[in-house]
């Protein structure tokens, strides 16, 4: 569960975030389209604890991110808190990001055993099963660099799985991969979702993308939600002109 109450982000005098409220549940696939400058890397980096809000308050699984508590009251949160914090979030980037010189196990075992505590085994033992769900049981010993792009980008999922996160930032996740091979992590994308019960958060350009995958659809543009909605009705219906407008430009 990811909600944002009235956050509010600034950058000197430019206000980006302005009182943005919503909230994703567990097992939901929610996409963030809109335009340029709309404000929704600025989201994805709050989310990673690498920026702090300026006003207002975001939670991850029920807990503050944003914020710490002290007694009754919330208090921003201090680096050991937004560290804590940072675990609960994982992020699948564009650019897979995987270590080269490491076995795609290897790839997928370092964060847990060094940041986790995980021994060696569990850690190996929970990876080789990430890698059968991604579809990749057979690859562990391989290096990154062998795999196909699309193979990366799974293992890329799997290695941010292997955190147990509560909710996982995908940031144009498939804009680098050959078109045949979206529709696969696409697939997979979705079917993660359905069964981890983790929240997805997704932006993207690519709206084929967000139709096809989300449960729900939110349209930002200047730092708010200007309509949200399931894919089948904001594509083919929206209600709002901006939303028009905006996809009028980009399909
Ligand atoms: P795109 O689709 O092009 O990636 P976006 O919707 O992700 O755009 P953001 O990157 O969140 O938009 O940027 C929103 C606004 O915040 C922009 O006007 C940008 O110039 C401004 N902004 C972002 N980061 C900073 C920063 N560190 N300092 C000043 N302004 C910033």
């Amino acid at each position: 569960m990811v909600e944002f109450d009235g956050v509010v982000k600034r950058f000197g005098a430019t206000t980006v975030l302005d009182g943005l409220s919503f909230t994703a549940a567990p097992g939901e696939f929610v996409s963030l389209i809109g335009p340029s400058g709309s404000g929704k890397t600025t989201i994805l980096r709050l989310l990673m604890t690498l920026e702090r809000v300026s006003g207002g308050v975001i939670s991850v699984g029920g807990e503050p991110l944003s914020h710490m508590r002290r007694g009754d009251r919330l208090v921003p949160a201090d680096d050991e808190h937004l560290a804590a914090a940072r675990r609960r979030i994982g992020m699948v980037f564009q650019q897979f990001n995987l270590f080269p010189n490491m076995s795609v196990l290897r790839n997928i075992t370092e964060a847990p055993v060094h940041v986790l505590g995980l021994s060696p085994a569990e850690a190996e033992d929970r990876a080789r099963e990430l890698l059968r769900l991604v579809g990749l049981g057979d690859r562990c010993d391989e290096h990154p660099t062998r795999l196909s792009g699309g193979q990366q980008q799974r293992v890329a999922i799997a290695r941010a799985l292997a955190m147990r996160p509560d909710v996982l930032l995908l940031d144009e996740v498939t804009s680098a991969l050959d078109p045949e091979l979206v529709a696969g992590v696409l697939d997979l994308l979705g079917e993660l979702a359905r069964t981890t019960g983790i929240t997805f958060l997704c932006v993207t350009h690519e709206m084929g993308f967000a139709r096809q995958v989300s449960d729900r659809v939110l349209m930002f543009d200047a730092g708010r939600v200007v309509e949200e909605g399931p894919p089948e009705q904001l594509f083919s219906d929206p209600r709002e002109e901006r939303t028009r407008e905006f996809l009028h430009a980009v399909l």
